[in-house]
C-alpha cells in the first residue's frame, strides 16, 4: 500500500480528534489551572487506563479517516463476488455452498481469496483468508464465520504479488471492523506496511511519550 502523510480532513473526525487532546493536556496541567480557576477539573493524575482510552480513541478516528483511501485501495485491486444464503440453507453447507458457487462462475481456479461473513445487513462476524483457493473454505465449514452467516462477500487479487493477500486483509478487518478478532494474523505480518495499522501505533507511541501515567 502506498505510504502517505495522514492529514485528517473530516470536520468533524478534527473535532473528537482535537477535542481528546485538549481533555489530555487539561488533565495532565490539572494543577496549573488551578491557580487560575475554582474548579479546574478532574484530579491532575493520569490513570493509566483512562490515558490508554483516549489513545483507542484517537486511534479509531485515524482508523476512519483511512477508510475512503482503503475503500478505494481494495476496489482498485480485487474482484469483488457475494454469495448469499437463504434462511433455509443448513448451517454446516453455507462454506461449501460459497465453494460450489464459485466454481460455477469460474473462479474455482484462483489460489488467493479473503472473505469477509456477515450477519444482518452489516454485522461482519469475521474477515479470513485462504492462499489454498477455495478448499480452506470448504475447510471452515464450522467455523464462526460460515456458521451465522447471511452472506459472504469474497475479494479476488487482481494481481499476483506476495503480499497483496495480507494487505487485503488488513484493509478488510479495517473497513468491516469484525465481531471476531481475537487473532489479527495480518497485523504481525504486514502491520508495519499497512499505513492504519502503522499510524495508530505510532500515535499510541506518541501519547504514552507525551503523558506518562
Ligand atoms: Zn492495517
Amino acid at each position: 500500500m502506498a505510504v502517505r502523510p495522514l492529514l485528517i480532513t473530516n470536520p468533524r473526525l478534527r473535532k473528537r480528534f482535537r477535542d481528546t487532546i485538549n481533555k489530555l493536556w487539561r488533565r495532565e496541567g490539572a494543577k496549573l489551572f488551578a491557580y487560575i480557576e475554582h474548579n479546574p477539573g478532574p484530579p491532575s493524575r493520569l490513570s493509566r487506563s483512562w490515558r490508554d482510552r483516549q489513545a483507542d480513541l484517537l486511534g479509531d478516528l485515524v482508523i476512519a479517516s483511512y477508510l475512503p483511501y482503503l475503500r478505494r485501495w481494495v476496489r482498485k485491486r480485487a474482484t469483488r463476488l457475494h454469495v448469499r444464503f437463504s434462511a433455509r440453507t443448513p448451517r454446516g453447507e453455507k462454506a461449501r455452498l460459497v465453494s460450489e458457487r464459485l466454481t460455477r462462475r469460474g473462479w474455482g481456479h484462483h489460489k488467493n481469496i479473503v472473505y469477509a461473513s456477515f450477519v444482518g445487513r452489516k454485522k461482519c462476524l469475521k474477515v479470513g483468508r485462504s492462499n489454498v483457493g477455495l478448499k480452506r473454505i470448504v475447510s471452515q465449514r464450522r467455523d464462526v464465520s460460515f456458521w451465522h452467516a447471511g452472506r459472504v462477500v469474497l475479494f479476488f487479487p487482481k494481481k499476483r504479488k506476495r503480499k497483496v493477500l495480507p494487505a487485503l486483509e488488513c484493509a478488510l478487518t479495517h473497513l468491516y471492523d469484525p465481531i471476531y478478532t481475537d487473532i489479527w494474523p495480518a497485523q504481525t505480518k504486514y502491520g508495519e506496511k499497512c499505513p492504519a495499522c502503522r499510524d495508530t501505533v505510532g500515535l499510541r507511541k506518541l501519547v504514552e511519550e507525551l503523558f506518562p501515567t
